[in-house]
């Protein structure tokens, strides 16, 4: 069996304030950006140990938050059944393309330290990939980073078998991913902070969901996310000045103030033709 976790930043387990997650803004103490890494670096860990000790035979993780760099290869689990990708973007067969790895032989796919989508009401940090996206939808199917990296996947018809994050986070992938087993470490007292088990419980609890979901994917009970093509996608911006901007770009239309759409013919290409992650990548 060999898995895929792409981590997120903002629904890892002890990780409660947006100063520890969001480093790059004005005033961030750099000791509690170092906690934010620290917190990551221990659940990526204790994740990894537990999905090895169910039997996983090959094991990727990424670190894609704000464009990886994150984790520091010295602290991490030494496995051989493990290799490490320190940022989502990277080279497979000597080509750039998003989430290199990430293909026919990889039986599921985890989003772990995940956030709930643009929008969402009582979540912490919700966003999806940047902040003047109010929305994107695939066929008319509003979505998250989430939806958007499973959608990716879908393109080699992996399952989604694990999300963590706050109690948002976890609803969304559970609307979304028949048989997808969450760890919901948090909940949001208002969109910067929220509150939950200590980081030690909250590790324990994600690495035995993660087993959890191993067993999920060998029962047969997940699922790939795979919305039907060719799909449209469609975002809204939250302003006309980012809208027009978007709409200069090769098979974009713009359909009103706003929002623009593209039509895409590939699951891989969901987001290829917004922020260029894809395949064959430049
Ligand atoms: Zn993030």
């Amino acid at each position: 069996m060999k898995l895929f976790m792409l981590w997120d930043m903002e629904g890892v387990s002890g990780i409660v304030s947006r100063e520890q997650v969001w480093f790059w803004e004005e005033g961030v103490r750099p000791e509690v950006a170092e906690e934010g890494r620290q917190l990551l670096i221990a659940d990526i860990n204790s994740a990894a140990a537990a999905a090895l000790d169910a039997g996983v035979d090959e094991l990727i993780v990424c670190d894609t938050h704000h464009g990886g760099g994150n984790i520091t290869l010295d602290q991490m689990l030494k496995d051989p059944r493990i290799t490490y990708l320190e940022g989502a973007r990277g080279l497979q067969g000597g080509q750039r393309r998003w989430m290199p790895g990430l293909d026919h032989p990889v039986d599921g796919f985890l989003v772990p330290g995940h956030h709930a989508m643009a929008g969402t009401a009582g979540a912490f940090l919700p966003h999806t990939w940047m902040l003047d996206w109010a929305d994107l939808r695939i066929n008319g199917q509003s979505v998250g980073e989430m939806g958007i990296e499973a959608c990716f996947a879908g393109h080699w018809g992996i399952p989604v078998i694990f999300a963590q994050g706050d109690e948002a986070a976890c609803r969304e992938a559970a609307g979304m991913f028949p048989g997808i087993v969450t760890a919901c470490v948090k909940r949001s007292l208002n969109r910067d902070t929220c509150e939950g088990p200590d980081p030690a419980a909250a590790r324990r609890l994600t690495a035995d969901r993660a087993v959890e979901a191993v067993e999920a994917l060998r029962a047969g009970r997940c699922r790939p996310f795979a919305p039907t093509l060719p799909m449209v996608v469609t975002i809204t911006m939250t302003s006309a000045e980012k809208a027009e901007a978007a709409a200069q770009k090769p098979g974009v239309q713009r359909v009103d103030e706003c929002t623009v759409e593209c039509p895409a013919e590939r699951r891989c290409d969901v987001v290829k033709w917004i922020v260029g992650a894809g395949l064959d990548m430049q």
